[in-house]
């Protein structure tokens, strides 16, 4: 599996002209070796490729880490890497332009004269875009899990609950029923709360009559998901269900526009265009969805101005939103796969308005 994803790697750092590549983000780490611990630098050049890490996860990293040589530094991590970096006589290496700190460019600036550091944006993201067969097999399994949850706190919701206390017993509910963690911190937010696309939980109490929107996701197996659905308790007025059906008109055929080949801007803009129909076009302050995997954001992201093109595999979410200011807001979320042909929805939740 590394192997594979390493050789991809090689293809790309051929292509930049460089001797290899210097991962310090985390998430791509664990992508190329399988290392799931926090501390970490990985050296990967065109013939080999080499891990450091520090003494507290010397037996972690002898479990996980697959495909690459271990290097447990004794001082720190970049001091052991520029060693290796002066043994292999580099003269020409990449570094995370949008993920190393300014400390670690700082440090191989001044410890590695001789070499020229060049910047290189998104290597092993655009990898990390497409996912395998495997990849997809777990992310489904977190979508399944995340709607479980979701279903099964619905039935603790009632009016007189504040939004914080929804969003705990939520996340309770995900440690209970699997999953690693919470993939982001989860969105509570109701009556003209719900117009604030990234609200935090408050001590709000929910009451009957207003829109609920909730936005949750459990990492499962490392893999995140990632849903939105907006509820009512008790009867919706006409405004509210007229929101509704715009944007869950506008979410299918954002979805129905999914398909490999297509750029993403494309996708974006079906969702827009509906809305338009609906007037709520100004409403809509956010981009359509993004990518999926092991994290909650990354690549693509499906904005107006995204021409980067959909390809079979990547796993992308759908999210078109309508907030009208002192109001309320709705939004509905599902996750995809890229097909071919198409896109297969991994989220199993309904999506019909539920009044609770
Ligand atoms: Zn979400
Ligand atoms: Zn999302």
């Amino acid at each position: 599996m590394n192997g594979e994803r390493l050789g991809r790697l090689r293809d790309l750092l051929v292509e930049a002209r460089v001797e290899g590549l210097i991962v310090s983000a985390l998430p791509n780490i664990r992508y190329l070796t399988g290392f799931t611990g926090s501390n970490a630098l990985a050296l990967v050049t065109r013939d080999d490729t080499v891990f450091f890490t520090d003494g507290r996860y010397k037996v972690q990293a002898s479990l996980e880490v697959r495909g690459a040589k271990v290097i447990v530094a004794k001082a720190s991590l970049v001091r052991a890497l520029m060693g290796s970096v002066k043994r292999r006589g580099l003269r020409r290496l990449a570094f995370e332009r949008r993920r190393a700190s300014f400390e670690l460019y700082d440090t191989l600036r001044r410890g590695l004269k001789g070499c020229r550091l060049q910047p290189l944006a998104g290597a092993v993201e655009k990898l990390r875009a497409v996912k395998s067969a495997a990849e997809i097999a777990i992310i489904r399994r977190a979508a399944e899990l995340n709607s479980k949850v979701f279903e099964t706190s619905l039935r603790e919701i009632r009016p007189g609950r504040a939004e914080a206390e929804v969003a705990a017993r939520i996340e309770y509910n995900m440690r209970k029923l699997g999953a690693e963690k919470p993939a982001f911190e989860t969105i509570v937010a109701s009556g003209a709360r719900s117009a604030l696309p990234h609200a935090r939980p408050t001590h709000k109490l929910l009451t009957e009559k207003e829109l609920i929107i909730i936005d949750q996701g459990v990492i499962l197996d490392g893999y995140s998901s990632d849903m939105t659905r907006t509820v009512a308790v008790g009867d919706l007025g006409r405004r509210a269900k007229r929101v509704y059906q715009a944007v869950l008109e506008a979410q299918l055929a954002a979805i129905a526009a999914v398909r490999a080949g297509v750029k993403a801007r494309d996708v974006d803009r079906q969702a827009r265009i509906t809305l338009e129909k609906h007037g709520l076009e100004e409403t809509f302050v956010h981009s359509t969805g993004h990518g999926v995997g092991l994290e909650i954001h990354e690549a693509p992201r499906l904005g107006r101005s995204e021409k980067v093109r959909l390809e079979a595999g990547m796993v992308i979410t759908i999210e078109p939103g309508a907030y009208l200011g002192g109001f309320g807001g709705v939004r509905i979320e599902d996750m995809v796969v890229v097909t071919e042909r198409g896109c297969e929805v991994l989220t199993p939740t309904p999506k019909d308005l539920r009044v609770l």
